[in-house]
């Protein structure tokens, strides 16, 4: 199941022809009001991923906002520093940056640096509360997802699960699923308010 915005999505030839569109007609700059000479087609991160394809929105700006890129103030939007498109931060609760010491990433690019683990290390890591190595990325291209969970810490939240309860349901289903002995990609697949969704990749 794709989230909801995936329905007000624009695909290519539509980001096209608003494009063609701005370029007759008068639009204003969303920065500072002025005549947008540029739109600017922007991704959602995970998309390529989930192998949905086109564009989730665009934004049009004037040739100095683009050139001083002031779309990027707010936060609303990052370049992703390996393909350089342009990406939405978050989507509702969820933050879907890929933040890491190199750089911002969208999934694609932040999937080309992840390094298997074994499940032992998964499993280490999760009874040290150590996830931080887990990059936020909504699926692993060419793996499937051998499990999947939702993470909250807060113990008042009603969907609340401990680390302890998430090793023992991950080495129970790896046993009986064979998928032990296999190379690993655990991520942080979802981010919600209160929570996380957590997957492990094979
Ligand atoms: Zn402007
Ligand atoms: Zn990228």
């Amino acid at each position: 199941m794709y989230s909801p915005d995936t329905l007000h999505r624009l695909n290519n030839t539509e980001v096209a022809k608003k494009r063609k569109a701005a370029g007759r007609k008068d639009t204003h700059c969303e920065c500072c009001g002025e005549t947008a000479t540029k739109v600017l087609p922007v991704y959602n991160p995970a998309d390529a991923v989930r192998g949905v394809k086109g564009a989730y929105c665009t934004i049009e700006v004037c040739d100095n906002c683009y050139e001083d890129q002031k779309f990027l103030e707010d936060d609303e939007y990052f370049y992703c520093d390996d393909c350089g498109e342009l990406f939405i931060t978050h989507h509702s609760w969820d933050n879907l940056v890929c933040n890491l010491e190199e750089g911002r990433f969208c999934h694609a690019c932040a999937a080309k640096r992840i390094e298997p683990l074994t499940l032992d290390e998964i499993i280490e890591q999760l009874k040290n509360e150590k996830t931080e190595s887990w990059k936020r990325i909504n699926a692993v291209p060419g793996k499937d997802e051998v499990w999947t969970g939702e993470y909250s810490g807060y113990s008042d939240f009603s969907g609340h699960t401990s680390f302890r309860t998430i090793v023992a349901e991950i080495r129970e289903k790896a046993k009986a699923e064979g998928w032990a002995k296999k190379k690993l990609y655990p991520v942080i697949s979802q981010t919600y308010q209160f929570s996380a969704v957590l997957s492990i990749f094979a």
